[in-house]
C-alpha cells in the first residue's frame, strides 16, 4: 500500500502542476497545451528544473529563476492540495479504478473552484468532464446517473423559483451541472448533505457581498468544499443527518 501512496502523491504533484496551467489558461480562455510555461513577468520560457512541483518553488525561494520576480504561493499550494486529494481518493476507495476516477473528479472540482474564485465563471468543458468522471467513480453508473438527474432537476426548479422571486438570475447553469456531478459522485443523500453544507457556509460571504452590493459570490468553491467534506466524512455526516 505504501507503494500506491507514493504513486498517488507523485501523480498528485504532477496533476497539481497541470492544475495551475488549467486554472490560469482556461480562466483566460487560452490553449492549455501551447506555448510552454513562461514567467508572467519576464516571459522567459521555464526550464524543466524550474518546473518541478513544490520543490522548484522551495529551491528558488518563491522567485523566478531569471528575473527574480516573486512567484505566487498559489502554485505550490494548489500542487499540495492536489496531492492531498489524490491520497484521499486512494485512502477512501483503495487501489481501484474507482479511486482513479474519484481523484480526477476532485482534481477538476479544485480547478473549477479556483477558476470561479478568480473569474466568477466556470468552463463548461471542465464541468462536463468532471460529471463524466464522477459517473464512473461509483461503480454503479445507473444509480449515479439517476442521482445526477434528480439533483440537477431539483436545482433547476429551485433556480426558476428563486429567479422569479428575486427578479434576477439566481445561481448559474454551471452550479446546476456541478450539482449533477455531486449527485453522481456522492449519491442522492450525500449530495443533499454536501449542498446543505455548501449553502450554510456560503451565506457568510453572500451577506458581506450583499452589503457592498458588489460582485456575485462565486458558489463553486463552496460546492467543492461540501463535496470533499462528504467524500471524506460521508458516513459520519449521514449518521448525523438522520
Ligand atoms: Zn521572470
Amino acid at each position: 500500500m505504501t507503494y500506491y501512496y507514493f504513486l498517488a502523491a507523485t501523480l498528485g504533484l504532477c496533476f497539481g502542476s497541470f492544475a495551475n496551467v488549467v486554472i490560469i489558461r482556461m480562466g483566460k480562455g487560452e490553449s492549455i497545451v501551447f506555448p510552454a510555461s513562461r514567467c508572467p513577468k519576464c516571459r522567459h520560457a521555464l526550464k524543466w528544473r524550474h518546473n518541478i512541483p513544490v520543490f522548484s518553488f522551495i529551491a528558488l525561494r518563491g522567485r523566478c529563476g531569471f528575473c527574480g520576480e516573486k512567484i505566487s504561493p498559489m502554485y505550490p499550494i494548489i500542487e499540495i492540495m492536489t496531492t492531498f486529494l489524490f491520497c484521499v481518493a486512494l485512502y477512501k476507495l483503495g487501489a481501484t479504478y474507482f479511486a482513479v476516477f474519484a481523484a480526477l473528479t476532485l482534481f477538476l472540482l479544485l480547478c473549477l473552484a479556483v477558476i470561479d474564485l478568480q473569474t466568477t465563471t466556470a468552463p463548461d468543458s471542465l464541468n462536463f468532464l468532471a460529471l463524466t468522471y464522477a459517473l464512473f467513480s461509483s461503480g454503479a453508473i445507473l444509480d449515479s446517473l439517476s442521482s445526477a438527474l434528480l439533483i440537477a432537476g431539483a436545482l433547476s426548479l429551485l433556480r426558476m423559483g428563486l429567479s422569479s422571486l428575486l427578479k434576477k438570475e439566481a445561481m448559474g447553469e454551471a452550479d446546476i451541472i456541478l450539482g449533477a456531478t455531486m449527485g453522481a459522485f456522492l449519491g442522492l443523500l450525500g449530495a443533499l448533505i454536501a449542498l446543505f453544507i455548501a449553502s450554510l457556509i456560503a451565506i457568510i460571504p453572500a451577506l458581506i457581498n450583499r452589503k457592498n452590493a458588489r460582485l456575485e459570490t462565486p458558489f463553486i468553491p463552496f460546492l467543492a468544499f461540501g463535496t470533499l467534506a462528504v467524500f471524506i466524512f460521508g458516513d459520519q455526516l449521514k449518521y448525523l443527518w438522520r
